[in-house]
């Protein structure tokens, strides 16, 4: 593969998440993407990109319940994304960062009363986000 070519397709890369911040995002999403920008990419090309980003840890690649494959969300810039859980709206994809002292407790409670340490990474809460709910 020419390096010139693979370097316009991590830049078209970086111009997508930068706009998902707090939404969640599909391999598909990100190849429809690609399509529309008019860049010739395979979809292994666009999980090769998206895994070498989780390895960086600037992603984070979860398992969604009741959907095929994997959906992806951009790692918080403090970096704790692996201490707490996230709110994933089911309609829009939007991601809530359930950062709260709340959070610490529940952990510390499920050690201690179930003696079960929960894997936020593999977690997520699944419903609608207040904004999908008013529509
Ligand atoms: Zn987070
Ligand atoms: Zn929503």
């Amino acid at each position: 593969m020419q390096k010139g070519y693979s370097t316009k397709v991590s830049r078209a890369m970086e111009k997508y998440l930068e706009k998902q911040r707090n939404t969640s995002f599909s391999v598909a999403d990100v190849y429809d993407y690609m399509q529309k920008e008019g860049i010739q990419v395979n979809l292994a090309t666009v999980y090769r990109n998206l895994d070498k980003l989780v390895e960086r840890k600037m992603l984070v690649k979860y398992k969604t319940q009741g959907e095929d494959g994997y959906s992806y969300r951009v790692g918080d810039e403090n970096g704790n994304c692996h201490e707490h859980l996230h709110l994933q709206c089911m309609k829009c994809g939007k991601i809530l960062h359930f950062d709260t002292e709340l959070m610490d407790e529940m952990s510390v409670y499920l050690k201690e009363q179930f003696g079960f340490w929960l894997d936020c990474e593999k977690s997520t809460l699944c419903g609608i986000c207040a904004q999908c709910k008013e529509n």
